[in-house]
Order: C-alpha cells, then structure tokens, then sequence
C-alpha cells in the first residue's frame, strides 16, 4: 500500500467532516493569492498549502524538485519528473501535514504557507497541449444511438472493438468557474428548408472525467496496458459543453467540430492516481473478447460517484442526475494503449476525456440529451420551469467523489453558466 493513502492518518490542520480533501488526497492545482505570482499548491480541508514556498524556505525538500519547480503557471514542469517523483512529493507533503509530526505543526513558517481557499484564485492547472475525448460508456452510446439512428442496431459494428474517440481543441479548456456564452452556428431546426445562422437552441451539457498525462513514449513507440497508469498522471472533473444542434448537422463525415470546441470545463484540482489506487475496481466484462492489444489484468477502473446539478438563475440547485466512473465500458488503461498502439505520442499534459459517463437507469443520464430523451421527456426544476436542454443563467455543477468505510476522497467540483449569445 501506499504510505500517503493509509486511512488511519490525519492531519494537524483540521478538515471539516465531509470534505473531499483529507490528507490521504493530496491533489495538486495551481493557484494566485493577493498580489503573488501563480504557485503550485495541495489542499488539505480548506487550506491551500504553498509548495513553492515550502521549498523556498527550506521546509520541504524532495529528491528530484527544487523551488522553481512549483513558481509555475501550471503543473507542467513537475508533472515533467515523472511518476516516481511525483510520489515520492506527494508523500512528503502527508510527512509534514500528518498529525504525527508535531514540529511542523509549530512551525511558523509552515504556517505561513496555507492560505484559505476562500482567499485564493483557482488557476487553469496544467497547460494542455493536445485534448482527446473518448465515447467509453456503452450506455451513453446506446442511448445516442437509440435517438439518433436506429434502436434494433443502437452500437455501430466498431463499438464493442475499439475505444472510439476524436481529437478534441486544447485551446478552449476553461477552468471551472469561469462563465461561458451561448455558442452560435449552423443549425437546421427544419429537416425540409436549408440551414440557418443563429445560436443554439440545444446546448447541452456531457458528464465526464478526465485524466492528464505525463510524458509518453517517443513518436512510434506504443504505450500497452500494463503500462498505461505508470503515464498517468491524475484526474479531474470534466464538463465537455456540448451544442446537439450544430453537432447534428456537422457531424457527417468527420465528427464533432464547432458543436464540441466552444468550451470544455475542468475542475481546479488533479486528484493522482496514487490517492485514488484504494477504489480501484473492476471494469464491466467486455463481450466480444477484445484484440490482444486491448486485454488488461487487474482493477482498471475506479469507484468515484459523480452527480450534476443545475441551477436556474434565481432559482435553488436541482440534482439531475447520479452515475459513476466505474460504468465505463473501455477503462482508461485501454484507452492509452489504442490512441498510441499505431506509434502516435503522447505528451506530459495532455488530457484525454472519458466520454459522457451514463449508467443503466434514466437518472444516471450523463447529459441533457439523454435525461430529457431528445425533448420529450423535459425536466422540472425547483421553480417550475421545465428544461430540454441549457437555457441562458442555467449554471452545471458537476461533482465527483470516492467513499469507503474510512476515507473519502473527492473532486470538488467544476461548474459554469451558460451567458446569452455574444
Ligand atoms: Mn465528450
């Protein structure tokens, strides 16, 4: 087991029941409080902990790292040490903050360098060089196909071989918090008259996880499932904004183009995949047997709950919608090795979406498309208004979180709200 993840520890700064954030998290973002620079932080309650200033005044030292590594605008250069590295960092950080080490707790200059989350700034965590999104759970895939094509044939032949994916556009990654406006378009609302230029009457909303790479293979080489988590880094919330009206008329032949790259949300902090080793678990069984490539061993796929809430302008928060990770159908092991097995590279930073996360049952929807079922079966919120898809003042809040009996381990959340059309 992983010292840093042992339940039994807890920390000497105070954590409120039900935070996302014990000492066994240890998630890394990055972060500006009044007047600083960008510094790359953890999170322990509600505390944000300086690392740059740690190694600065020579409180923390980790083999590997020194202070300019976390003077940062992104995780980048310290994600870049790799893997091992970044262990061996994230468990000094549970040595200094454990309840056990009664010098750092009295230590004012450790003190120093925790801030309050309410006193900081959020900043985009890892600067993204290329964004790929998978379409990973059966039942989203179903359900789309039911609407879309034909029910009797709902998965294309493809489906159950590969783990289908697209790349998506770095460029318009937003951090959670940040509003965004209504896209506008080509839509065609009357299948029998030509398109029209206009904003969107369906945007929409894909509930996703996503996970950021270290430093892949060189160009050629292929990444194999056995090796897949040693590259990865961490995970975050994933909101990919979605406008299923403009998507419905681009998509033929290439895919999603202007429907998908108006903005995509990620939550602030990445939760590494050594905090969230305790809820792995196994991926649904996979029918027809996969190609030599794809076949894996052991628990690939984690335990997180995830829910969505949407909350009217003026209104309260209404939970649309429970799922979980673990539905996945390909597992994201399976992922890196199809998106490298013909030698394609990837890079420290990229980010690779899981595809919208649905489960079995109407109310695990991972989107609006599937929850109202193409507009006819509208949701009502707490004010009474009814929803087939994002109105303008709509915000989504997307949450995420692993629990056991002793710890849990959580996402916080990412959210946005949709602005009318520029
Ligand atoms: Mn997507």
């Amino acid at each position: 087991m992983i010292a840093a993840n042992n339940p039994i520890l807890s920390s000497w700064i105070s954590v409120p029941e039900g935070s996302d954030f014990p000492i066994q998290n240890l998630p890394f973002g990055v972060f500006k409080s009044k007047g600083s620079e960008h510094r790359v932080g953890t999170r322990i309650g509600d505390m944000v902990i300086d690392i740059a200033q740690l190694f600065e005044t020579g409180q923390l030292s980790v083999d590997g790292f020194s202070t300019s590594d976390f003077q940062q605008e992104y995780l980048n250069p310290m994600m870049k040490k790799g893997k091992e590295a970044t262990r061996r960092l994230r468990q000094a950080l549970s040595d200094l903050f454990s309840s056990e080490n009664s010098v750092a707790s009295t230590t004012e200059s450790i003190h120093k360098t925790l801030f309050s989350v309410h006193d900081v700034d959020m900043c985009m965590p890892v600067q993204i060089g290329d964004y790929t999104d998978f379409y990973s759970s059966k039942e989203h895939a179903t359900n789309v196909g039911i609407m879309f094509r034909d029910p009797a044939n709902a998965l294309l032949p493809n489906w159950l071989w590969i783990p289908v994916g697209y790349h998506g556009r770095s460029s318009s990654v937003i951090i959670s918090g940040q509003d965004i406006h209504r896209p506008k378009g080509q839509i065609k609302p009357d299948d029998n008259e030509p398109p029209i230029y206009a904003a969107s009457r369906q945007v929409d909303f894909e509930l996703e996880m996503g996970f950021i790479t270290y430093d892949g293979k060189a160009l050629g080489d292929s990444i194999s499932t056995d090796e897949a988590e040693d590259y990865i880094f961490g995970m975050c919330l994933f909101n990919d904004w979605s406008a299923r009206d403009i998507q419905k008329w681009e998509y033929v032949p290439l895919g999603p183009f202007l429907a998908k790259n108006f903005a995509s949300s990620i939550s602030c902090w990445i939760v590494t995949m050594d905090a969230l080793q305790p809820f792995a678990v196994h991926t649904p069984e996979q029918d027809p047997a996969v190609l030599s490539y794809l076949k894996f061993e052991g628990k690939k796929s984690y335990d997180i709950h995830l829910q969505v809430g949407l909350t009217p302008e003026n209104s309260t928060e209404k939970i649309i919608c429970h799922s979980n990770f673990k539905y996945m159908y390909w597992n994201m092991s399976q992922q890196l090795a199809h998106h490298t097995v013909n030698g394609c590279n990837v890079r420290c930073g990229d980010l690779m979406g899981s595809g919208t996360i649905s489960g079995s049952t109407p109310d695990s929807f991972g989107s609006m498309l599937e929850l109202a079922w193409k507009g006819t079966k509208p949701l009502t919120m707490n004010d009474g208004t009814e929803r087939r898809f994002i109105q303008d003042g709509d915000t989504v809040t997307m949450r995420g979180y692993c629990q056991n009996e002793q710890v849990r381990i959580g996402f916080g959340e990412v959210k946005a709200k949709i602005l009318p059309a520029k």
